[in-house]
């Protein structure tokens, strides 16, 4: 007997026919004697629509009524979930997220979870109930809901199987695992056996967005067992303790698969777009001490967070050019913040451009080899790709292009490579 989370996505969980196929896998999870509790995502496009409808009642809307509106998608599914649970003849019963409770802090639309109270929920599973756990939403000690940013389910199931310490965590959705880069971009990406916590976590935070940031830190943090499959298999595949999905690891696991020649050593792990950054410049910025500090204090009290950042070389008269990127959905926010302190900060213009991407390229193979770096510029200048921004950590390399290369660049950089099947 084990102790399960099964998460599902919105693709997933989109229609009765797919909640069926849905419970289906739940209940054959079940059958094999294991507890389960399935955490669910809205259904696909309905969060985006909802956060929609917030912005036409109110362009400037409070992030606590917002809540309120999108945390509603799942609730509706984890209610369906349950019915067509019960109409399969198994016990089930969904637990919102203030009835658990899930409690987070109060930052609303980018709730954190702080802590999650299991017993009831453990007991009700013991007592052979499945627990259908809406995703995505908690509520704040001042007992309003709250939900954790988007993509955020795979957070909550993260955070539940670690609380109920449970034995592995499987994330479904609509591909069958990590693969070296998007595999809607490049038809050549490769499924990855296993990816390491450190990797994943790179990954994720630079836009591969088959994971949440957020739930891969949890599960580094507190040891969850997590695996990425499909929830778009046929009835007759075998159980996910069988099934060859991604599995996220330890440096020491994968030291480990290496050895037993079931992975192989590589150089870079996977690359990622990110469309979702604008970029800003500031014109004819005081070339002296305390100059950044003026620009970034602001927007860091904000919350806005700020991405690459270079600051150009002086012009004449002690002025500067400085560039950064902030989220596409911040943009407005961060420009009229920049604006109303044009005096104190001393700039001339403010320039914006929202049609740009970061491509990042991730591996832990970089911290101890050279090149990884000069082959991505090479690549990427062969193809007349122009570089607007660099930034980089131990493991990544990032450079920000023009939008509209986005496909071009991850596709040449997943050849340069080596990354590409071999058909
Ligand atoms: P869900 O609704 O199940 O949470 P998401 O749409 O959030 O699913 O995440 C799955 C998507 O992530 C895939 O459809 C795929 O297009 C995208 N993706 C981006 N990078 C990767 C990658 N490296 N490996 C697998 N999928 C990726
Ligand atoms: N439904 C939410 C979203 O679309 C949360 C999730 O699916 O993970 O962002
Ligand atoms: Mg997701």
């Amino acid at each position: 007997m084990a102790r399960i989370v099964m998460k599902f996505g919105g693709t997933s969980m989109a229609g009765t026919e797919r909640i069926r196929r849905v419970a289906n896998l739940v209940r054959a999870q079940a059958a094999r004697g294991d507890q389960v509790a399935v955490v669910v995502s809205a259904m696909a496009g309905e969060t985006d629509r909802l956060v929609n409808f917030c912005r036409e009642a109110n362009p400037l809307y409070d992030p606590a009524e917002y809540d309120v509106v999108v945390a509603s998608g799942e609730q509706v599914t984890s209610g369906l979930l349950a019915l067509t649970l019960q109409a399969l003849g198994c016990k089930a019963r969904s637990w919102l997220g203030w009835q658990l409770p899930i409690q987070t802090i109060e930052a609303h639309a980018k709730a954190r979870i702080d802590n999650i109270d299991a017993p009831a929920l453990i007991a009700a599973m013991e007592a052979g109930e499945i627990a259908v756990i809406p995703g995505f939403q908690g509520v704040s000690d001042d007992g309003r809901i709250t939900t954790l940013g988007r993509g955020g389910s795979d957070t909550s199931a993260v955070a539940v199987a670690a609380a109920i310490k449970a034995d592995r965590c499987d994330i479904y959705t609509d591909v069958d695992g990590v693969y070296t880069t998007d595999p809607r971009i490049v038809a050549k990406a490769r499924k990855q056996k296993a990816v390491t916590y450190e990797e994943m976590l790179e990954l994720a935070s630079v836009g591969a967005k088959v994971l949440q940031t957020r739930s891969v830190g949890l599960a580094m943090k507190e040891k969850v067992r997590v695996q990425v499959l499909s929830s778009f298999i046929g009835d007759g595949a075998p159980p996910a303790d069988d099934l060859p999905g991604t599995m996220i690891v330890s440096d020491e696991e994968m030291d480990e698969l290496v050895e037993k020649g079931l992975m192989e050593r590589q150089l870079v792990t996977g690359i990622a777009h990110d469309k979702n950054e604008a970029k800003v410049i500031l014109t004819r910025v005081p070339d002296r001490p305390g100059a950044v500090a003026n620009i970034f204090e602001p927007l860091a009290a904000a919350s806005i967070n700020v991405d690459m950042i270079i600051q150009n070389v002086g012009r004449d008269k002690g002025e500067t050019d400085v560039t950064f990127t902030v989220p596409q959905s911040d943009l407005a926010r961060a420009q009229a913040l920049l604006e109303d302190r044009r005096d104190a900060i001393g700039f001339n213009r403010i320039i914006t451009d929202s049609k740009i991407a970061k491509i990042s390229v991730v591996g832990v193979g970089m911290k101890s080899h050279a090149g990884v770096a000069s082959t991505m510029f090479r690549a990427l200048s062969d193809r007349g790709i122009n570089i607007q921004a660099i930034s980089t950590s131990e493991i990544k390399v990032s450079v920000m292009i023009d939008e509209d290369e986005t496909e071009l660049a991850v596709r040449v950089l997943h050849t340069a490579y080596g990354l590409d099947a071999v058909s």
